[in-house]
Formats: structure tokens, C-alpha cells, sequence
């Protein structure tokens, strides 16, 4: 057909459309096109084109577009010679059904119409030729049911009271039971339930069914449901538009017991096993299957049942992957031993099943390796790293939060961090610690927790920050749930549940259940690495993981990072033994006094940062001077504020205690009393509390003193190091040391010491100053040469125009895109997060979150011009990113245009880039 009639024409035969052109013909429509060319036994039909549909919307009374009836009265005529059959012809019936589908596969869309074309007449007529009447009415009946309820709007329920009343009247169970009589007597009834409703009688001309169906399909695509539904998953008008209509002959998977009808697909989705999945049932209707009425058997029946029917659905599987060459989800049915196909389209699996079926039809000369690849969404890898819940188990969630930080757990809820330590740690328990919101104070808890689970905060709260570091799982803002921490105790709508009863979260959906769910722990399977080592073969940019830990490090090296590109000293500081030293050295009054404190950190670093090296030999490690702003350790003011008034009511009753037992003494001024009175001044010291209360105080001034009203924006990274010179060059010499020692023994080390939040060349130059002097002593010390790289974060947005200047000293750069976001947008993360930046979503002023993805247009920019006039000074210096996006796809897509060395992502998102990686490559090949 020339493109000229291809282009006016709105109805298309299967022999005729074009089956890659889903935009027009739908998904179903365009595959039953496709199936009947390459020669598949797909009964006879046609489909009337999307852009039929829009044009009949558009129109101002909603009018088929001209010609068409006339063009689908042809193809009924092309059909009865085909099928040798005629509409509304009472001798030999042609019977069709009437399916919706549209470019996108949409539930909410108008339902099938199954056996269209019956009337009074041409139901005696089907009868006579099948010689079945039960056969007959109920083939009658489902079309009354389907037609009235689809295309004429009566309700389901106003047909299932009349079937009820039928089966009552007839004491039968099951549909099954149901005689012939009985389902004429419930046709009839439809008939008139339809004339009630309708005020007119049922139409029994064929042709005015078969276009009160098509408008009625073409007008489902504006239902609620089907607007609901593409709103909610951001369906554009780009993605589908409009829906098709298949008109396809009838065939009888009810025929009796050579018949049936099934749903399959190629491979199994659950886990890619290369083996026919799927269930039918003999002497059935394609709905029976979906409707549930009856139990499905498993596929591998049918080859005791219908041998040869299983020989020619394996033919037909095969016929199916090898011309799609990806995984089938198809329909089939069964007539008198005839297997037709219905339906195909491209399976849904699981992140496991993708992964597996792309290695092995790689392996079976399928699909290429770069196919391989490109059938996997990267962030889908994300799934297989993290424990899921069991997906053959059923259960209802009882709320649902934010997925904060992705993985399952289950454990007993517990409502405060000591609470959870003692549960977790010294009674061995598995915890869930539920809070409304969590502190820097909690994070004891955290260490002893499997998971967290809060009612209040988004997904940067600090539970969900904390906990995505610490790679747990976590639901954040968890609204359907009350906290109520005095009662241990917490209510979900009607339910509640106490301190000690087994909760399980799952902070990938957000979902949270009561009671234990089990979960699967996650594998990296043989399959994953085969085609992740593909896709390292393809990409130019390194993966390398944010890692603070030797265990992130060993799980980062797990997942193919390679090497360290953030480890962040200040996450070292947060355990519990060493938090108050680190409150030592901030409030120190005196340089001695913070040298005391740093004199104790010194080892604990060096041994810390020794481990690391040590896991990541021969790797890079790229540490990260201190960072965070200094409120972040200290703790919080009206928690001490809180604290030194209980203290001082303690003060008042021990002081009157004592007066109390001196008075007592006087009266009674008997040994007995004075051996009292001495016992209770030991148990209530004044003294103790007073020391007590001086200390809070001494405290509470510090805090305030170093209180900032911008910490992000305030005392923290470079700017702490130059005016506490001791805190780095502790740090500097806890890396220099750990490194020599590392050197001594033969392990390859290759430190890197990044400096956070500088704006310009000077700040440099001061600590580069400190680690050449630190740098000469150690060598000297030890007697062999150190090597190490001095190089700069750029998350400040003079550092990207000064860029030129700052790679005279930096031998690298990193950008921190978090901080640069924040400086680049002057937004505060968690305000923005938390106020405007939902409804600056949703009406697309702005269309993503520039924290998740990476603002190419602003931030990307900067980056640019940094990357430009760094290597203006140093050609060859090496650039990456190391902020949140580093792990996101279409931020590492822009980070490979932009010509950096690498990423550096949180570990458990490593497999993820490093597909996004190759991904890049393969789009800028296809562009170009
Ligand atoms: P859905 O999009 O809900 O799957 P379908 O249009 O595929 O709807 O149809 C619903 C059921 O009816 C399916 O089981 C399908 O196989 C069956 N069906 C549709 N058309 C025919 C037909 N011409 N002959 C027999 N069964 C059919
Ligand atoms: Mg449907
Ligand atoms: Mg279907």
C-alpha cells in the first residue's frame, strides 16, 4: 500500500497495518498485525486506528469520522469471505469481539465485548450448527452482559442479582451447573434489565452493535478510570494517544474438552527460567482464566491432556521469541484442536528474570551484547542488591510512608534508641526502631536497629539520610502512624501495635506490615556479573563508591567499584565511644586542650583509614578532610536547656532531703539517726548534682556560642580547617601514617585527600602547606616515599569560575553536586524539599528535583565551565562527581558528555552506574 492511503485510511486488515506503528494501531492491535505476517494462526480481524479515535473525540458532537463505517463494512466483508461466515447471517454466524488497546497497556480502559454479532436469529443459528444450546446461551448471555455493561453503562450488579436469582431458583453452585433452560431464562432477563435501563430494547441489528461498540471504546479513552490512570502514571500524550479498536473473529475456547484457553509467557518472570510460564483451562473462555471462577492448571498439564496442542504452543513460542527476540506475555485459545493467538506483548519481569534472560538469549544468539544491555533499566538493578519481601507471600500493608532507603526488614518495633540498643545489642533481638522523628542523638539506636521506621519527615530526614549511609532500610513519614512514645506504643487506623510486637517494613515501597514477612536476601548472580562485566567493556567512565566504612568498602568492591571516590571522615565520628571526644575537640577552650582530644582521635583514625586501604589495595582511596558544620556533633540547646532544669529540681530536693534528715538528726540525736543521716547524704550529694549542673552549663554556653544561623552556609569544611589548623593536620597524618605503614608491608596504597568547601586557591595552598610538612616528616620517619594526591571538592560556586586558579594546587577534582545544587539554586535542601519544591514540580516550573536530578541546564553548566578551565591549567587532570547524582542515570549520561574520569556513588548503587555507564556510550553512538 503507498503511504499516501496508508496515511487517510482509519481502518487497517491484520494483513494490512504496519506492526511496528503502535502510536496508530495500539499495542494489541499492532502485534495481532505483526503475528498474522510472520504467518502465527491469529483468527481474522481488523483494527480501526488511535487516530480514528482522536478524530471522533475532537469532533464537536462526537462523529465517526467520514467514510468509516464504511471502511469497517468492507472489512466485515473481507472477514465473512475469510472465515466463510456471515454477520448476521442466522444460517452460519460470524461472532467477533470488540477490544480496546491502546499504544501504552492500560487497565482502565474500556473491557473486551466477546461474541458480538448474536441476535435472536443468529443465536437459533449458532445453536443449529453447534447443535449445543447450552453452548449457545451461554455465549448469548456473557454478550448481553458484556455489551450492556461496556458500551451501554448498566451495572454489573443489576446482571449478578438476576444470575443469582437463576442459580437460587435452579439449586445449582456453580455456573457449571447451570442447564441450557437456565441460561436462556437468565438471557431473557439480561434483556430486560437492558430495555429498563436503556428504554429502548436491546439492538439486534449487528452492524448498530458493532458501532455502538466502537464509539463506545473510542469514548473510554476520556473515563475517569482511564484519565486517573494515565495522570497517576504520567502517560503523556507523546507516550499513547488514543486507543485503537480490534475487531476479531470469535473462536470457542468452550467447545468441550478438545477446547480451552490460556495465558503465557515465554520464560518464567519471576526468575527468567527458559521454560514455558503459564496456566489454562479446558473447555473454557479467555475471561474464565483472568475472572478466577475456576482454578487454572500449570502449562505442563497440557502435554499429558493435549499432546500435540503442547507441541504446537512450543512452536509457537518459539516462532514467538525468535521474531520479537524478547520475552512474550500471549494469550491463546483452543478450538476443536485449532490453537489460535490472541495477544502478545513484551513480557514483565522482575529485575532477577531481566537479568538472567538477557545474558542467556545474548548466549543463544538472540540478541547482541549492546541489545543485552539496553533491555535493562538501570535503576531496576537497584532491586536485586537489597533483601525483598518474599513476593509469593500475601499481605495486606497497614501503612504506607515514603521508600526512604530501600530493603525489608522485620523486627520488634521499639520506640526509643535505648530502648533499641538494649533489645538489639545486649539482648540479641532484631529491632525496628519506630519514631515520629529522629536526632543525631538516635543513633545508637540506628546501629542496633535492622530498619527505621518514622511518621513524620520526607525522604532527606535524618532518618532517611542516616539510614540510606548506613545502607538499612527505612520508611520515612509514615502519616497513618501515631507515635505515642509514653505508652510504647503506636496506632494505625484501627489496629496498633506495642513495644516487643514484630513489625516488617519495606522501605523500597514504603509499605509497612504488622507482623514478620520473610524476606529473600539479595545475590549478585553469575548472570548480573557476566553482563555488568559487558557493560564495563562498553563505558568510559569508572565507577568508583562512596564508602566510609572497611564493611561499605568491602560491599562496594562486591558490587565492582573501583575504588574510593568519597570516603567521609566525619560518618568515622559517629560511633558512640568516639562522639565525645569529637565534642571534646570542638569545644575545646584552649589549643591544648583540643590537642588532648585530638591526641586520643589520632590512633582511632589511622587505624580506621589503614582498614580502608588495606580492603581497597591496589584501588584508590579518596578521603575527604572534615566536612559537616560543627552543630551536627553538638548536642541539641533545648535539650539542655530541658536537661539543667531537671537537674536543678533534682538539686532542691536533695538539699531538702538533707536539711530534712539534719533536722531529724537533732531531734532524735541518736547513733541510729546519725548513721542515717550519713547514708543519705551519700546517696543525695548535693555536690554531685551541682558538679552535674556545671558541667550542663559549661555545655550549654559552648552551644551557644557556637551557635550559627546558617551552619550549611557557615563554619564547616575548609573553613573549620584553617581556623582549627590542628583538626586537619590530625586527619592528614592519620591518612599519611596509614599509609606508610601500608607501604611498609607491601600493600599498594593510593590515598587522596580531598579538601571540602573551597572557594578559592588560597585555602589550598594553607592546608596543602600543612601536608608537605606533615608529607617530609613521615618519610623521613619511615624511610620510603608516601605517595599520595592533594586535590579539591568543587561544590561552591566560586570554585567552578576560579577553577583555573584552584587546579594550580588541586592534582583533582571532585564535585560535591549536592552543596553546588544548593549554591547554584540558593536552596536549602530540606526547605526546599519540604515547602515549595512539590508544587514547583507539579506545575512544572520546575520539572525535577534538581537534588535527584542533576540540573544540567544550571549546575551542569558550572560544571562545564570548571571542567573546561581546570584543564586549561592541568590537561590531564582527572574529574568526577561524588554527590547523590553520581548514581543516577541520566545525571551519569550527562557527567560522560561532560568528559569526566568518573562516578562516585553509594555502594549498593554501583551496579546501577556502572550499566548507566555503558548506557551513556551507547546513546551518544546512536545519536551521533
Ligand atoms: P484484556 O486487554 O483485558 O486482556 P482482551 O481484549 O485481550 O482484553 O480480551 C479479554 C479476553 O477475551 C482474553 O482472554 C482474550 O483472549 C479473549 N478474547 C478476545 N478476543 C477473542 C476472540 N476473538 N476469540 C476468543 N477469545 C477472545
Ligand atoms: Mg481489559
Ligand atoms: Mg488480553
Amino acid at each position: 500500500m503507498d503511504t499516501a492511503t496508508y496515511a487517510t485510511k482509519h481502518v487497517f486488515a491484520f494483513e494490512e497495518g504496519n506492526g511496528k506503528d503502535k502510536k496508530l494501531l495500539g499495542g494489541k492491535g499492532a502485534n495481532l498485525c505483526e503475528m498474522t505476517q510472520i504467518g502465527l494462526n491469529v483468527p481474522p480481524g481488523f483494527v480501526i486506528s488511535t487516530a480514528a479515535c482522536l478524530e471522533y473525540l475532537d469532533s464537536p458532537t462526537r462523529a465517526l469520522p467520514a467514510g468509516l463505517i464504511d471502511e469497517v463494512h468492507a472489512q466485515m466483508k473481507a472477514l465473512e469471505v475469510k472465515t466463510g461466515k456471515g454477520f448476521g447471517n442466522p444460517e452460519d454466524p460470524l461472532l467477533v469481539s470488540v477490544r480496546s488497546g491502546s499504544a501504552m497497556s492500560m487497565p482502565g480502559m474500556m473491557d473486551t465485548i466477546l461474541n458480538l454479532g448474536l441476535n435472536t436469529a443468529t443465536l437459533q443459528g449458532l445453536i443449529r450448527q453447534t447443535g449445543d444450546p447450552r453452548f449457545g446461551y451461554d455465549a448469548y448471555r456473557r454478550f448481553i452482559q458484556l455489551f450492556g455493561k461496556v458500551a451501554l453503562g448498566v451495572a454489573d450488579s443489576l446482571f449478578d442479582a438476576e444470575f443469582e436469582a437463576v442459580k437460587e431458583q435452579a439449586h445449582v453452585k456453580d455456573d457449571v451447573g447451570l442447564s441450557a433452560a437456565d441460561l436462556e431464562e437468565i438471557s431473557e432477563r439480561f434483556l430486560k434489565v437492558i430495555e429498563a435501563h436503556t428504554g429502548k430494547p436491546f439492538p439486534e441489528d449487528p452492524f448498530d452493535q458493532l458501532e455502538i461498540a466502537i464509539k463506545a471504546v473510542f469514548n473510554s479513552w476520556m473515563g475517569k478510570r482511564a484519565v486517573d490512570y494515565r495522570r497517576q502514571f504520567n502517560i503523556t500524550t507523546d507516550m499513547a494517544h488514543g486507543t485503537a479498536v480490534n475487531v476479531v473473529t470469535m473462536v470457542f475456547g468452550n467447545r468441550g474438552n478438545d477446547s480451552g484457553t490460556g495465558v503465557a509467557f515465554t520464560r518464567n518472570p519471576a526468575n527468567g527460567e527458559n521454560k514455558l510460564f503459564g496456566e489454562y483451562l479446558t473447555n473454557a473462555q479467555g475471561e474464565d482464566v483472568v475472572a478466577g471462577i475456576r482454578t487454572p492448571k500449570p502449562i505442563d498439564r497440557l502435554k499429558n491432556e493435549m499432546p500435540e496442542m503442547a507441541r504446537q504452543l512450543d512452536e509457537l513460542r518459539d516462532k514467538l521469541e525468535s521474531h520479537y527476540r524478547e520475552i512474550q506475555d500471549f494469550e491463546f485459545t483452543i478450538e476443536r484442536g485449532q490453537l489460535y493467538c490472541l495477544q502478545t506483548r513484551n513480557g514483565k519481569m522482575n529485575a532477577q528474570a531481566m537479568v538472567r534472560t538477557s545474558v542467556e538469549m545474548e548466549r543463544e544468539g538472540l540478541i547482541s551484547k549492546q541489545e543485552a544491555l539496553l533491555r535493562i533499566k538501570p535503576d531496576l538493578l537497584e532491586q536485586m542488591l537489597f533483601p525483598r519481601l518474599d513476593p509469593t507471600i500475601r499481605a495486606e500493608a497497614v501503612a504506607q510512608g515514603l521508600p526512604a532507603s530501600p530493603g525489608a526488614a522485620s523486627g520488634i518495633a521499639v520506640f526509643d534508641a535505648d530502648r533499641a540498643e538494649q533489645m538489639g545489642k545486649e539482648l540479641g533481638q532484631k529491632v525496628i526502631l519506630v519514631r515520629e522523628e529522629t536526632k543525631p542523638e538516635d543513633i545508637h539506636g540506628f546501629f542496633a536497629s535492622e530498619g527505621i521506621l518514622t511518621s513524620r519527615g520526607g525522604k532527606t530526614s535524618h532518618a532517611a539520610v542516616v539510614a540510606r549511609g548506613m545502607g538499612k532500610p527505612c520508611v520515612a513519614g509514615a502519616e497513618g502512624i501515631v507515635v505515642d512514645v509514653n505508652r510504647r506504643e503506636a496506632y494505625v487506623g484501627e489496629s496498633s501495635f506495642r513495644e516487643g510486637q514484630v513489625i516488617t517494613i519495606d522501605g523500597t515501597t514504603g509499605k509497612v506490615y504488622l507482623g514478620a514477612i520473610p524476606t529473600v536476601e539479595p545475590d549478585f548472580t553469575p548472570e548480573l556479573n557476566t553482563l555488568l562485566s559487558w557493560a564495563d567493556e562498553v563505558a568510559r567512565l569508572k565507577v568508583l563508591a562512596n564508602a566510609d566504612t572497611p564493611d561499605d568498602a568491602r560491599r562496594a568492591l562486591k558490587y565492582g567499584a573501583r575504588g574510593i571516590g568519597l570516603a567521609r571522615t566525619e560518618r568515622m565520628f559517629n560511633d558512640p565511644a568516639r562522639l565525645p571526644i569529637v565534642i571534646e575537640m570542638i569545644v575545646a577552650d584552649t589549643p591544648e586542650q583540643r590537642q588532648a582530644a585530638l591526641d586520643l582521635l589520632l590512633p582511632l583514625q589511622r587505624a580506621d583509614f589503614r582498614e580502608l586501604f588495606e580492603v581497597m589495595s591496589p584501588n584508590p582511596v579518596t578521603i575527604r578532610l572534615l566536612d559537616p558544620p560543627i552543630h551536627e556533633f553538638l548536642p541539641d540547646e533545648h535539650q539542655l536547656e530541658r536537661e539543667l532544669a531537671e537537674l536543678h529540681r533534682l538539686g532542691e530536693t536533695t538539699r531538702g532531703m538533707v536539711v530534712l534528715a539534719g533536722t531529724m538528726s537533732l531531734i532524735h540525736a541518736s547513733d541510729r539517726a546519725r548513721v542515717e543521716l550519713d547514708t543519705m547524704r551519700r546517696m543525695v550529694d548535693p555536690a554531685l548534682v551541682e558538679e552535674a549542673i556545671a558541667k550542663k552549663e559549661t555545655m550549654l554556653r559552648k552551644v551557644r556560642v557556637l551557635y550559627e544561623t546558617n551552619p550549611m552556609l557557615g563554619h564547616r569544611g575548609v573553613r573549620l580547617g584553617i581556623t582549627f589548623p590542628e583538626i586537619y593536620q590530625m586527619q592528614i597524618r592519620a591518612i599519611l601514617e596509614a599509609a606508610a605503614e601500608c607501604g611498609r608491608r607491601g600493600i599498594e596504597v593510593h590515598p587522596q585527600m580531598m579538601v571540602p568547601q573551597v572557594c578559592t586557591v588560597e585555602e589550598l595552598k594553607k592546608v596543602k602547606s600543612y601536608v608537605d610538612t606533615i608529607h617530609e616528616e613521615i618519610q623521613q620517619r619511615y624511610g620510603h616515599p608516601v605517595p599520595f594526591k592533594f586535590g579539591t571538592m568543587i561544590e561552591v560556586v566560586r570554585a567552578c569560575m576560579r577553577a583555573e586558579s584552584l587546579a594550580e594546587v588541586a592534582e583533582f577534582f571532585s564535585f560535591g553536586t549536592n552543596d553546588l545544587t544548593q549554591a547554584t539554586f540558593s536552596f536549602s535542601r530540606e526547605d526546599a524539599e519540604n515547602k515549595f519544591l512539590p508544587l514547583y514540580n507539579q506545575s512544572t516550573i520546575l520539572h525535577d528535583n534538581p537534588f535527584e536530578v542533576l540540573d544540567v541546564k544550571g549546575v551542569g553548566k558550572l560544571m562545564k565551565l570548571a571542567v573546561e578551565w581546570g584543564r586549561t591549567t592541568r590537561p590531564d587532570m582527572p574529574i568526577s562527581i561524588c554527590g547523590e547524582h553520581g548514581g543516577h542515570p541520566s545525571s551519569i549520561a550527562f557527567c560522560h558528555e561532560a568528559g569526566l574520569d568518573y562516578v562516585s556513588c553509594s555502594g549498593p548503587r554501583v551496579p546501577v552506574a556502572r550499566l548507566a555507564a555503558a548506557h551513556a556510550v551507547m546513546a551518544q553512538q546512536g545519536a551521533a
